[in-house]
C-alpha cells in the first residue's frame, strides 16, 4: 500500500512498527495531565501510538511504554479502554 503525503506515518510504542495514524490507536496526554484515548484522532496534546492489537498494548503496559513516550503515569481506566479497543479490534478481524 503506497503511502501518500496524505496519510500521516506513526509508529506504535510496543512494536516500532511504522504505520498510517488512522490503523493505529491514538493515546494522549491531556493538559490537564491525564492520559485519554483519542480515538478521533483529534485531541490536543502529545500524542503516542499503538497497533490495534492486544499483543501490542500488552506488551506497551507491561513495559510501561506510554509512560515513558508521554512521561506521565497511564491510569488503569485508560488502559482498560485500550485493551477493550484492541479485544474488539481483533473479535472484527476474526469475523472477516
Ligand atoms: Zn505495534
Amino acid at each position: 500500500m503506497p503511502a501518500s503525503k496524505h496519510t500521516p506515518i506513526r509508529t506504535c510504542v510496543a512494536c516500532r512498527t511504522a504505520a498510517p495514524k488512522r490503523g493505529l490507536m491514538r493515546v494522549v496526554r491531556t493538559p490537564e495531565g491525564t492520559v485519554v484515548v483519542d480515538p478521533m484522532g483529534k485531541m490536543a496534546g502529545r500524542g503516542a501510538y499503538l497497533c490495534r492489537n492486544l499483543s501490542c498494548v500488552q506488551a506497551a503496559l507491561k513495559g510501561k511504554k506510554l509512560e515513558r513516550s508521554l512521561k506521565v503515569a497511564l491510569p488503569a481506566e485508560t488502559a482498560q479502554v485500550l485493551l477493550q479497543m484492541a479485544a474488539q479490534a481483533e473479535k472484527e478481524v476474526t469475523r472477516s
